[in-house]
């Protein structure tokens, strides 16, 4: 057979989204998408964009710069709109990391971060979780070149640090880029973006696919000291000026206007997150104690494989890591309380063994 691909991406291993089935209505539990629909002003402002559609949209993305400047209290030169956030981790690799300079990360955390490694043949440094799957964050201290990367709260664990340890990290790292990935930090953990004017090592990745209800849009920012964000969008620049596409730019923008919204969407999944933990343990399970859109459990009768496949059969999806640490756990995102009420309901009937 002919080889046409370079060799260097001949073992590149991709990511592995969670699965978006067909042949029949599942409730998705496994992809931690928003179960509530986008406001009324996004809706409006995304029917309004398609008028435009011939035209490029704005590559500087200045609209919703400024727009999210203002919300967060920092300058547009803090912040650079991005292809989901996704997208920022992958700027981010590329342009803090090498086979020299490694990137510093869990062993149990989002698994982009390692595809992204591969990719860009970065050396990648796994630090080791404590047992109940809590970070030492000593192991982040000291370090001397590259890029140390943390998603708060940590996926798929749930588990959130405080803005005092990422700020002691940013102090005794110095010559590190520190890239706090929050994509779930609206739904209970503490943000390190008021640390951005104070360190200019620290990068923060934000999504709107989680707490925004925009997962299908593809839209995330940065938040940096002005001179990371020029680097960012320079390699931005590079490879894809357009990567924000106008929809995005006028559903972005009109979100941030309607802030309330989200957070009541928020502290509404935060509570039932709350409340199906509670469910959870009664029927028997372990959990970690998350801060995201998610839960983390494991049962200590029925294996997280089994307990995947009969939810699938009885139409719920949710996600099974197979990763050593991870082979034991469930991945379950929040959905509405009927969602939930639904699962907790299909779970006890399996574990009294009504489904087989
Ligand atoms: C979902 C997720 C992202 C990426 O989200 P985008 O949809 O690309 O914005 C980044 N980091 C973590 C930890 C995530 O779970």
């Amino acid at each position: 057979m002919k080889e046409f691909l370079i060799s260097k991406y001949k073992d590149v291993e991709p990511y592995v989204p969670g699965e978006q089935p067909r042949d029949k209505k599942y409730l998705k539990l496994n992809t931690n998408e928003s179960p509530y629909s986008p406001s009324e002003a996004v809706l409006k402002a995304v029917a309004d964009s398609a008028s435009s559609l011939q035209l490029y949209p704005d590559p500087a993305c200045r609209d919703l710069k400024a727009a999210l400047a203002g919300s967060l209290g920092l300058q547009p030169e803090n912040i650079l709109p991005t292809n989901g956030s996704d997208e920022v981790l992958s700027l981010s690799f590329m342009a803090y990391a090498h086979d020299e300079k490694p990137a510093y990360y869990a062993d149990v955390t989002y698994g982009f971060y390692d595809v992204l490694s591969g990719l860009f043949g970065v050396k990648a440094k796994h630090f080791a979780l404590r047992d109940d799957f809590t970070i030492d964050i000593s192991e982040y201290c000291g370090l001397d070149s590259g890029l140390i990367v943390i998603a708060n709260p940590n996926a798929p664990t749930g588990i959130a640090i405080g803005v005092n340890e990422i700020e002691k990290i940013c102090k005794e790292s110095p010559d590190c880029v520190v890239l706090i990935d929050e994509a779930y930090v609206e739904f209970g953990a503490e943000s390190a973006v008021g640390l951005v004017t104070k360190y200019p090592n620290l990068i923060v990745s934000r999504t709107y696919s989680k707490s925004m209800s925009l997962a299908g849009a593809r839209l995330g920012y940065a938040i940096a000291n002005e001179e990371r964000i020029r680097e960012l969008e320079t390699l931005k620049y590079t490879l894809n000026p357009y990567s924000v596409n106008r929809t995005a730019l006028a559903a972005g923008v009109a979100a941030v206007e309607d802030i309330e919204y989200y957070k009541n969407n928020c502290r509404l999944v935060a509570e039932t997150r709350d409340r199906t933990a509670e469910r959870l343990k009664e029927l028997g399970f372990e959990l970690t104690d998350s801060k995201t859109n998610f839960v983390f459990c494991r049962h200590p009768g029925v294996q997280a494989s089994e307990l995947t496949d009969k939810l699938r059969q009885a139409g719920i999806l949710v996600r099974h890591f197979t990763g050593e640490r991870t082979n034991d756990w469930l991945r379950i995102s929040i959905g509405t309380p009927e969602d939930m009420l639904a699962l907790t309901n299909t779970l006890e009937e399996i574990l009294n063994g009504g489904r087989v």
